[in-house]
């Protein structure tokens, strides 16, 4: 439990970051891996998943090539902000690093929801519901704005007093839970799991449905105790 009281450097937490980061992506492609096998098993390795995937995966790679361009003068907001707009000075401690996942996980819940409900986000949000198959490689399917949006909805966070290194590790936290999400793989959890979590059964539902209809059931990494799309 000495983590939750340690006080970390920031490039301590950036480091974090970039190590949970990559090491994610070498076990989602063993994941997907495992998954690709399974479609052969049950003869559905088609040429359209495998374009697909392809597909999938040429998204990333574009969208790892935006992000090089962008990535400092998105990071220079955040800094830009708690450096001059924050309301308190939170320590970077494993406390912090706890509340900042929740939050940066409701902040998800409205960017997501906006995504659905707005034209411009729902302009590059499309390119990951166009998918007609739902594996990991799917989660990877970016919009070219895909960066853009996340940035308003998290912004709130650092005028609260998070580091921006904190915030950008919530934030890849909260993605990575979403991509264990895209996988048929993974039948139905144990019922308190299902009750309490986000699932690949709840996200299969949800990937299904309508656009416009979906931001209705959409869940970040809990399954909220309030129903946000009544509000
Ligand atoms: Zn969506």
């Amino acid at each position: 439990m000495d983590f939750l009281t340690e006080i970390f450097s920031p490039n301590q937490i950036w480091g974090f970051e970039v190590w949970m980061n990559d090491w994610f992506f070498v076990l989602a492609i063993g994941f997907f891996i495992v998954e690709c096998l399974r479609y052969a098993v049950k003869k559905e390795f088609t040429r359209n998943f495998l374009g697909d995937s392809i597909a999938n995966f040429a998204t990333l790679g574009l969208f790892i090539i935006i992000l090089a361009i962008v990535g400092a003068a998105y990071a220079g907001v955040f800094l830009y902000i708690y450096e001059n707009f924050r309301v308190t000075d939170l320590p970077l401690s494993g406390w912090t690093i706890i509340c900042c996942i929740v939050l940066a996980d409701l902040a998800y819940y409205w960017e997501h929801r906006f995504l659905h409900m707005n034209g411009f986000g729902w302009a590059t949000h499309t390119v990951h519901h166009s998918s007609p198959h739902f594996n990991i490689s799917v989660a990877y399917r970016h919009g070219p704005m895909d960066w853009f949006f996340p940035l308003f909805f998290h912004l709130p966070l650092a005028i609260l007093g998070f580091h921006p290194f904190i915030i950008f590790l919530a934030e890849i936290i909260v993605q990575l839970f979403q991509t264990l999400l895209h996988t048929e793989a993974v039948k139905k959890l144990p019922r308190p799991i299902e009750a309490i979590f986000n699932t690949p059964s709840h996200h299969r539902v949800r990937n299904t449905m309508m656009p416009i209809a979906q931001y209705h059931s959409s869940r970040s990494l809990f399954c909220l105790p309030v129903d946000l799309s009544k509000i």
